[in-house]
């Protein structure tokens, strides 16, 4: 089997995606985790426009240069956004579904590529990780192998937009105290499984992460980390560049 392939019968965010681009709305896509409630992500969010994203995201994109790559691009909102500012961008995504609708959306160069790819080479200004985009990145065990393939795709003096929560807030007490278990995981690294209409995804791995953590791995790995911005809830706009 290709594990750089989300085929469409394991894949439900992709299949709620070409849903609401073939008919302009969808049903619930649901999210399951160990560690939280149900939940569901609001699938025309997925669509959003550049007035309606998070001021973090709009941030990012004003920023982004060069040639710039948009790493896990969903529906294609983000490349569509670039586009229209005249910059150029590659939208690289591992789901066959969301490729196929971003490509039919006018994303000039959609492709299904997933990031850790060996063969993935090319060089690129700007990378940009998106709607907590640090969750592609999975556990933090894998941060050594992230900064490595970043350091493969950057040029020299290139920049990683990439925005996350701190999940802190979950575990803070009324009076301030932490309910985090420091023997345990740590507390960003959560397991999602996602399901749309009988499409039932694989459950996968997404990382949360503090821009502390981040500063320490990054430092940890040859990349200096610096706040860019923060937003209203626990999250925050970090640019990560090479040492
Ligand atoms: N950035 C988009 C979508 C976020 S959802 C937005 O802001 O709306 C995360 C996306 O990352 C999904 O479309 C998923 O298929 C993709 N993805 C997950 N792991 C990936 C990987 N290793 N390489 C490329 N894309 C990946």
């Amino acid at each position: 089997m290709d594990v750089n392939v989300l085929m469409p019968e394991r894949d439900p965010m992709g299949a709620a995606i070409a849903d609401y681009f073939a008919t302009g709305r969808a049903a619930k896509l649901r999210v399951f985790s160990s560690q939280f409630e149900e939940d569901e992500i609001p699938v025309s969010q997925l669509f959003r426009t550049y007035d309606k994203m998070p001021l973090l995201e709009q941030r990012a994109l004003q920023l982004a240069e060069g040639r710039i790559l948009d790493c896990g691009a969903g529906s294609g909102c983000h490349a569509l956004a670039l586009q229209d500012m005249g910059k150029e961008v590659v939208a690289i995504d591992i789901s066959a579904l969301s490729v196929e609708v971003m490509t039919k959306r006018g994303v000039s160069h959609a492709r299904r590529v997933n990031l850790f790819d060996d063969s993935f080479t090319e060089r690129y200004d700007t990378i940009l990780m998106l709607m907590n985009g640090s969750g592609i990145i999975g556990r933090l065990e894998n941060m050594g192998a992230f900064f490595a393939k970043m350091k493969q795709l950057l040029q020299p003096g290139g920049r990683i937009y990439m925005d996350s929560s701190d999940l802190r807030y979950l575990f803070e007490d009324e009076d301030g105290s932490f309910l985090i278990d420091l023997a345990g995981d740590y507390y960003g690294e959560i397991d999602f499984r996602m399901q749309y209409k009988q499409v039932r995804g694989d459950s996968f791995d997404w990382l949360y992460i503090d821009f502390d953590t981040l500063s320490l791995y990054a430092a940890r790995y040859g990349f200096a980390a610096e706040l860019v911005q923060q937003g209203e809830h626990y999250d925050y706009l970090a640019c990560l560049k090479m040492k």
